[in-house]
């Protein structure tokens, strides 16, 4: 696939993460998003293996990842890097050799992670290695067996009901052997050390929400932040589910404390309203953030407290951590029918809910980039605005303009401990307005920005 066009120059000077947001085509940008994940789709990811390494490959031709390979058996925490799973094909056939399922068909078909076989059963006995859904028949399960050696296979419900008492030829040919898992890093440096840690879980094979829309949001945000000026470092990870987060934390244990704020991304593909999944904290800046980004979008969001099920965010909130890591999705995961099954596919995810989730995200790094105190230079009462030409020159209106309001509103919080992102909350207004008012009275020397907590 095509490498999108460059955002910047590498010559001009880098631009404001705002002025960036401001000249995107969302619309383009959606369309680049399912683009590549109908690239990604078809190759068979697991939590090991070479499926995994093309998908961070494909990744890494659109930006500078670093691929890394932690043996089978190296010990992390309570945990073991497992054995390396690779597949090359995978049927059941019926007493008359017809293949009746095939992991050529789809990669559902077999259970991810399942242990060689090559044998001859009775459908009776075959059954308790067949996995369906009775509730929707036509459509295949996705089933692991990460930690436990067995095998299986995943069908529609309605193809199991057909199948005819005989015996049943099966065949997984794939390997479960010492290797490595891999994992995709990529870190861009801002002018402060503290990290914006976004984590993505790479490791499902054909499903298109869940991980998909998160791999193609993910690469994108990196793209788009590689050409401007950060404050922040940006650390993206592009992992597999649970061993890898666990990894990468036991690999980086002295450095996991850089992580000021951070976002599991997945389930960004469909149209359903946002969802905003609590740090452990409850209540990090990151929490307020996605708030605030939302608000001023105008977007329904349901918040929901921290709770230790669900993605990787129970590894970095673990205790030892305690990382402000929270998850921005669309439909969480298991709240929409399609989770975990072969309706998980191109149509569920749209370009333009891809593009909005995008347009999400860059909103919240916008507060955590532009967010810091400022110190009122003129804190004996009110300055004169009007005679700076910064207040409108009629007075009696019953109303102050959203601007002049926004500008009272910095002045009087400005004390060096309210940060912008708290002016927006405490005065309602759109956290840019804010940022718009700080920048105008900072262009009259009418504030400084407050030393940072640790720097004074
Ligand atoms: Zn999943």
């Amino acid at each position: 696939m095509e490498r999108i066009p460059p955002g910047t120059d590498e010559v001009a000077p880098l631009r404001e993460l705002g002025a960036v947001i401001d000249s995107i085509d969302f619309a383009a940008a959606g369309r680049w998003m399912h683009e590549f994940i109908r690239e990604l789709y078809p190759i068979c990811r697991s939590i090991t293996g070479d499926g995994l390494r093309a998908t961070l490959r494909a990744i890494a031709h659109q930006v500078p990842l670093e691929i890394r390979e932690v043996p089978s058996g190296t010990s992390v925490f309570d945990w073991t890097v497992p054995k390396e799973w690779n597949i090359r094909e995978a049927w059941v056939k019926d007493p008359s050799g017809r293949k009746v399922i095939d992991f050529a068909r789809s990669n559902l078909q077999v259970v991810n992670y399942s242990v060689p076989v090559h044998t001859t059963m009775p459908l009776a006995d075959l059954r308790s290695h067949l996995h369906t859904l009775p509730d929707r028949p036509d459509w295949i399960p996705y089933r692991t067996s990460y930690y436990r050696e067995t095998w299986g296979f995943c069908l529609p419900h309605r193809e199991l009901a057909e199948l005819q008492e005989g015996d049943y030829e099966v065949l997984i040919d794939a390997s479960l052997r010492d290797g490595a898992l891999s994992y995709g890093e990529l870190v861009l440096p801002g002018r402060r050390g503290e990290e914006i840690l976004l984590s993505c879980h790479a490791c499902h094979p054909s499903l298109a929400n869940d991980n998909l829309s998160g791999i193609a949001v993910t690469t994108q945000l990196a793209r788009l932040l590689t050409g401007i000026r950060r404050e922040y470092t940006y650390r993206f990870l592009w992992i597999p589910g649970t061993i890898g987060a666990i990894t990468w934390l036991a690999l980086n244990e002295a450095n996991a404390s850089r992580v000021a704020h951070g976002l599991v991304v997945a389930c960004v593909g469909d149209p359903g309203r946002f969802h905003y999944k609590k740090t452990r904290r409850g209540d990090a800046t990151i929490d307020r953030a996605v708030v605030q980004a939302l608000r001023d979008l105008g977007w329904d969001l349901e918040v929901r407290g921290f709770s230790p099920y669900g993605y990787d965010e129970r590894q970095y909130g673990s205790p030892g951590f305690n990382l402000a890591v929270g998850s921005l999705t669309r439909t969480p995961h298991g709240r929409y029918p399609e989770y975990h099954t072969s309706a998980d596919d191109l149509e569920l995810v749209r370009g333009s809910a891809l593009a909005e989730s995008l347009r999400a995200y860059l909103e919240v790094f916008r507060i955590l980039e532009e967010d810091r105190c400022y110190l009122n230079r003129n804190p004996k009462c009110e300055p004169q605005l009007g005679k700076r030409g910064l207040y409108r020159a009629i007075g009696g209106l019953a109303d102050a303009g959203r601007q002049e309001l926004a500008m009272l509103w910095v002045l009087n919080q400005s004390d060096g401990t309210h940060s912008l992102l708290e002016i927006a909350e405490r005065s309602g207004l759109p956290f840019p307005a804010i940022v718009q008012a700080a920048r105008t009275l900072r262009n009259h020397d009418l504030l400084e920005e407050a030393p940072r907590r640790g720097e004074a």
